[in-house]
């Protein structure tokens, strides 16, 4: 049978971290053997489900580049179908009615916990009940009372679920709507999935579904519970730890191959090794090596990571992610020089795409005002020379290339006799505003003779006024 998995989030908040890592671990385990990947929206949930969170999940996955097969595929338009198998297994006697208040539930509780027993539904109805009057009953699953359910998880191995311990689950609440497991088992079984890899935190639900599953005579998916993913202080990781929708790390300059190659390496490695392009994690990946543990969110290693794709990856498609960041700042870089050109001097020097665009708005706009400290030190009375000595060698050059302006920069200094630095750094604040910018050469080069020439008579303006005011 050929290999189908699915993400089935439930929307009722964002794309986290976890969740992308799960759907990301489907996606794999699916394009690793030829199979199909489903997108499913579990939004049974009324209350709680919202079309933003959709919006949010699926926006998540494209920026991941998670693409599915089949999906999105909505839980809320498959109720007719829900209904028919409970239906059966009303028919077949695996379900049954019971019209027990939640008054009685609720004493029932209250006398296991006093006899200090683990709180279950006693089988009242399950022999047959007859309807009462007022009371719209609850439809259980009559779940196996002997023998165990044994699931062979992909990633926790053999784990063993006596039936004695599991109590008659509700499959359909008594306004007729199915429950959570009913739906989870009916999808899986219409989807055809085989393999279903989701978080730990559902690793109860499975026998549960597994005997609904059984009832149904339906075939077994393999299961894979992968461990979940705490803070660095131990805990389950949640906003508390800063960003955790995957969107933000968007908003954050990361590209979407950095959280994924950061993602893959949370709970699954290959030897000692970090760095994974999307090909080789789709070869390597081996649902079967995920760790038990819970691994620990690193947001320093996912840094270096971003870095890493930021310096590695082709400038064409860093400039790509990069105009998004342009765009937030305000800055439409067709203004300017070519993004690619940008990233290709920027590369070394940024770990984000915000801190990439934030050191190179000066190629597109005028800034505001110098750095502070940056225009003290540089931007003094004995600069101006030099700096005017420049200007007008820039304006003469016969050609705008980085070797001229070098050669500009150097025979400045010699003739001012001064080191290359006094001559550079001033004028570096002059065009960038501020004491950082790729080899000012090549900045000079990028940002055009025009702005330069511009900012230069900018500065010595602005230096002659500072005379002035003291
Ligand atoms: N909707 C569930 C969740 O978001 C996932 C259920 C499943 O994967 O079986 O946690």
């Amino acid at each position: 049978m050929s290999t189908r998995t699915r993400f089935a989030p439930s929307p009722t908040g964002y794309l986290h971290v976890g969740g992308a890592r799960t759907a990301l671990f489907s996606w794999l385990h699916a394009r690793k053997h030829g199979g199909r990947f489903i997108l499913r929206i579990e939004d049974t949930d009324i209350e709680r489900s919202t079309i933003e969170s959709v919006n949010a999940i699926l926006e998540g996955m494209t920026w991941l580049g998670l693409e599915y097969d089949e999906g999105p595929i909505y839980q809320t338009e498959r109720f007719d179908r829900y209904k028919e198998v409970i239906q059966q297994l009303l028919d077949s006697g695996d379900a049954y009615r019971c019209y027990c208040t939640k008054e009685e539930l609720e004493r029932m509780r209250a006398e296991q916990m006093g006899r200090k027993e683990k709180p279950r539904y006693n089988g009242c109805c399950r022999p047959g009940a007859e309807p009462r009057e007022g009371v719209n009953p609850v439809i259980r699953f009559r779940n196996p009372v002997e023998g165990a359910v044994i699931v062979d998880d992909l990633v926790r191995g053999k784990i063993v679920f006596n039936n004695s311990e599991l109590d008659d689950l509700i499959i359909a609440r008594s306004d007729g709507t199915p429950t959570y497991n009913l739906t989870v088992v009916v999808d899986d079984l219409d989807m055809g999935v085989t393999h279903v890899i989701r978080g730990d935190d559902h690793i109860n639900n499975t026998p549960r579904q597994i005997n609904i599953l059984k009832a149904l005579g339906a075939e077994l998916p393999q299961y894979a519970h992968v461990p979940m993913i705490l803070g660095d202080d131990g805990k389950r990781l949640s906003k508390r730890h800063g960003a955790v929708s995957v969107m933000q790390y968007r908003e954050d300059g990361f590209l979407p191959e950095a959280l994924l190659n950061y993602l893959v390496r949370l709970g699954w490695s290959y030897g000692d090794r970090e760095l994974f392009s999307l090909d080789e994690m789709i070869s390597l990946f081996d649902i079967k090596d995920v760790n038990k543990a819970a691994s620990t969110f690193n947001s320093e290693k996912l840094l270096w990571l971003n870095h890493q794709y930021i310096m590695n990856s082709d400038p064409a498609h860093v400039a790509h992610h990069l105009s998004y960041q342009m765009g937030r700042l305000d800055i439409d870089p067709v203004d300017g020089p070519e993004l690619v050109e940008v990233v290709k001097v920027q590369r070394e020097r940024t770990k984000t795409l915000v801190e990439m665009a934030q050191n190179s708005a000066f190629f597109y706009r005028d800034f505001d005002c110098y750095d502070e400290k940056a225009a003290r030190k540089n931007l003094k009375p004995a600069a101006v020379e030099a700096l005017a000595d420049m200007l007008d060698a820039f304006k003469a050059l016969p050609d705008w290339s980085s070797e001229a302006i070098h050669k500009v920069v150097v025979e400045t200094a010699e003739l001012r006799e001064l080191k290359l630095g006094k001559i550079a750094q001033p004028l570096r604040v002059a065009v960038a505003g501020g004491p950082v910018s790729p080899p000012i050469d090549i900045t000079l080069e990028l940002l055009g003779r025009e702005r330069t020439v511009q900012r230069i008579e900018r500065a010595i303006a602005w230096i002659e006024a500072q005379g002035t005011a003291v």
